[in-house]
């Protein structure tokens, strides 16, 4: 993440709504990907402090009505909804006070996650495919008085699930317990299922790189259900998966290795960048054919994790990257750093 200042000297948090020390109003404005420090225009108007007076905006509609979004809409557009609120389908109802805490976690991973496909130049949008989509879904579970019996969290054509449930910090904890998970957080199930949206154009429409996605990965035309069935039968397999995978659950399926090694980049990548901002780190190589960000990863996730034992919390990384791992990682940085060739077609269209 960025490191972000007000217009008053101090820090700012990219989940800020207000300055802290001089309570200014702030927002994200994601068209400069900058978090904005706001005075007043007239109108339900903001403009940023010393930013152009022709440039105003207006707070997204989900923080004037539901104080769940710090994300801004330039004043002249049609939609009152922020880039990432507006991909919502179905959010959960809000008759409890307790779902409207969990909606807000909800929507600040999401928007963390966006924040990294925007800051990588990724599509909403594929060309000739649905939008990019999220619906925050309870079941029974967890709800008696809802009709689902089973929400499972997941991707299908660009609509992307997330159990409502996964918001509360103790169910989510005592999932994870239960799947001997290393790490399971609301913004790793963001980063995930993202992956299975990119899957199609970076990788399955490019015969060059799928073919060597099936050396790096597997053969992602195994059958996917089966697959899914023997993971979750064989417990025993989950020991086997060291060295070859960045977690277990990357071992039950190709599509699950590709997403879970996305994941892995983009908490790689926004960390790195978190700790360049803050001096911690040289900024390393990002090249296309570098992998010198990886070298700077390694050395700073033992510092991330001695810090956090030094607090007597759990290690946020808690994973070794093997060679394969690397590699894998490597294949992603590939898929999303565009080509030189790329680069200089995106410029001249
Ligand atoms: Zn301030
Ligand atoms: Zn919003
Ligand atoms: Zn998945």
């Amino acid at each position: 993440m960025k490191r972000f200042v007000c217009a008053c000297g101090s820090p700012m948090f990219f989940e800020n709504s207000y300055c802290l020390a001089c309570d200014r109003p702030v927002g994200f404005d994601p068209g400069s990907l900058e978090l904005l420090s706001l005075e007043i225009s007239g109108g339900g108007r903001y403009r940023a402090v010393g930013g152009s007076p022709e440039q105003a905006f207006a707070h997204c509609r989900n923080r004037v009505e539901h104080d769940v979004c710090n994300w801004l809409v330039p004043a002249e557009a049609e939609q009152d909804y922020c880039v990432s609120c507006r991909l919502n389908a179905v959010i959960p109802a809000l008759e409890s006070g307790k779902n409207r805490l969990l909606w807000a976690r909800l929507e600040a991973a999401k928007r963390r996650m966006i924040f990294d496909l925007l800051r990588l130049g990724l599509p909403l949008q594929q060309p000739d495919s649905a939008m990019l989509s999220f619906r925050f879904l309870e079941d029974q579970r967890h709800n008696p008085n809802v009709s689902e019996s089973f929400v499972v969290t997941g991707h299908m054509g660009g609509s992307i699930t997330i159990n409502v449930a996964e918001a509360d910090d103790s169910v989510r904890h005592a999932v994870r317990e239960d799947m001997q998970e290393r790490y399971r957080t609301l913004l790793g199930h963001f980063r995930h299922e993202s992956a299975h949206f990119y899957f199609h154009p970076m990788v399955a429409g490019d015969d060059e790189a799928l073919q060597e996605f099936r050396g790096l990965f597997g053969d992602e035309r195994e059958d996917y259900d089966t697959a899914m069935e023997r993971f979750y039968a064989i417990k025993d397999t989950r020991i086997t998966w060291q060295g070859r995978y960045v977690s277990a659950y990357a071992s039950s399926h190709p599509w699950e290795d590709w997403a879970e090694t996305w994941a892995h980049y983009l908490h790689i990548r926004d960390t790195l960048e978190t700790a360049v901002a803050w001096g911690v780190v040289p900024t390393p190589d990002t090249a296309r054919d570098s992998d010198q960000w990886l070298d700077t990863w390694m050395d700073l996730s033992v510092i991330l994790n001695e810090l956090n034992r030094s607090m007597g919390t759990d290690d946020p990384y808690p994973f070794v990257l093997s060679q394969l791992v690397a590699d894998k990682l490597s294949f992603v940085h590939r898929r999303v750093v565009p080509t030189p060739a790329d680069a200089v077609a995106s410029a001249t269209h």
